[in-house]
């Protein structure tokens, strides 16, 4: 299994495959890092090809998880769980048996919604397991507004490195995707005065936001030639790729889409063209910092004003683009250094709060 050397290069720590054939569950959970802190990272529920596939995409999500908390400066690590979606499955009962899975961690692992995964299935693991997020405004919260707050700190943080001046007054921001979050990023470009362009696929999408806000719409495939000065990506990952780079008419590339660049070589493309990018695992981490600050299970809750920690995103990401020029690195490759400087402590593998245990 070629993934052997993939689990040692990246030093994982514990992967563990779930089953209840009763349930036809099959499920992959990776604790990736440990060493800030628990291990948090979504369920994401979908179809895999096969059991490999699901194994390969628990890997790489709950690496990302890792850099992601260290980026972000929280006290946690990075960990994801995959369940594979099959015929005739017994839902409830795979929910379940994952939620017993995750109780007898005892902390080390947190986990919360993902693709795939509605807030009934999360109430379902919550029967067995006191660590999974509990999404509602007297838990964790609107996740997605706060994701879109992130975006908004780092849209200004990078417009203050390309002009020297943060504000989006009379700036032109083309959004990409107006679902969950990609709603939000409209709304906080317009109420601050930005002119804004938007495209989505799903015409009840458009329809919700052109309703709400002075927006210009165009097609799908339009997106990528908008003149302004920001794009922002807020619907699927792997769009800045070979055919699209040479579309770009912006100067800042700042949106909340995951694994955005198709490969490390479009990073520093985009570099060599002189576009600003903002990394996808720091300007999108906004709901990873409200959530860590809202939740009840550790000690952190109301440590922080989440909405205070999401704005130190501006000062990463500014740092990120100042290392960026200076060293002449693309962000991307910047950032995972920033994030690996982070967690040049000793593993752990324990867990955190057995004293907190209720
Ligand atoms: P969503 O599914 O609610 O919205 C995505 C929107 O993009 C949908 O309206 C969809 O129709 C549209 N879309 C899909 N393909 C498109 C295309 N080719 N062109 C134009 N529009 C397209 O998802 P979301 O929760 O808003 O998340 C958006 C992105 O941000 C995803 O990549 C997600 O992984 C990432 N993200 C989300 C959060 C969060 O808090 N929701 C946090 C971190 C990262």
């Amino acid at each position: 299994m070629e993934y052997f050397d993939t689990i040692k290069r990246h030093d994982y720590e514990q992967i563990s495959i779930i089953q209840n054939q009763k349930a036809k569950l099959f499920a992959v959970d990776v604790i990736h890092d440990t060493t800030r802190g628990p291990a948090v990272g979504g369920t994401r529920f979908m179809k895999y090809p096969n059991e490999e596939e699901a194994i390969r995409d628990a890997l790489k999500l709950s690496r990302g998880m890792t850099y992601k908390s260290a980026a972000a400066g929280l006290d946690c690590g990075g960990g994801k769980t995959v369940i594979m979606e099959m015929d005739g499955m017994d839902r409830t009962l795979a929910l379940k048996t994952l939620g017993r899975y995750i109780e007898h961690l005892q902390g080390r692992r947190y986990t919360g919604r993902d693709l795939g995964v509605s807030t009934e299935d999360i109430d379902f693991m919550r029967t067995e397991t006191r660590w999974v997020a509990d999404e509602t405004p007297a838990g964790v919260g609107d996740l997605s507004e706060a994701t879109a707050f992130g975006v908004y700190q780092g849209i200004k943080a990078c417009l203050a490195e390309a002009y020297g001046n943060d504000s989006l007054k009379g700036r032109s921001i083309s959004v990409q995707g107006v679902g969950e979050v990609g709603y939000w990023v409209v709304k906080y470009a317009v109420e601050n005065g930005a002119k804004v362009t938007i495209s989505d696929i799903h015409p009840k999408a458009i329809e919700k936001t052109a309703k709400a806000f002075p927006v210009t719409v165009v097609k799908p495939e339009e997106i990528y030639g908008v003149n302004g000065d920001v794009f922002s990506p807020c619907a699927i990952g792997g769009i800045i790729c070979s055919e699209t780079i040479p579309k770009f008419r912006c100067r800042i590339i700042a949106g909340s889409a995951n694994n955005v660049l198709a490969t490390e070589e479009d990073g520093i493309a985009l570099f060599q063209r002189g576009i600003l990018y903002a990394p996808d695992y720091v300007i999108n981490s906004g709901a990873l910092i409200q959530w860590w600050y809202r939740q009840k299970t550790y000690e952190v809750k109301n440590k922080r004003d989440p909405r205070e920690a999401i704005c130190d995103l501006y000062p990463v990401i500014r740092n990120i683009l100042k290392e960026s020029k200076e060293k002449k690195l693309a962000p991307a490759m910047v950032a995972d250094r920033y994030a690996e400087r982070q967690l040049k402590k000793e593993k752990t593998y324990v867990d955190f709060n057995w004293g907190n245990l209720k």
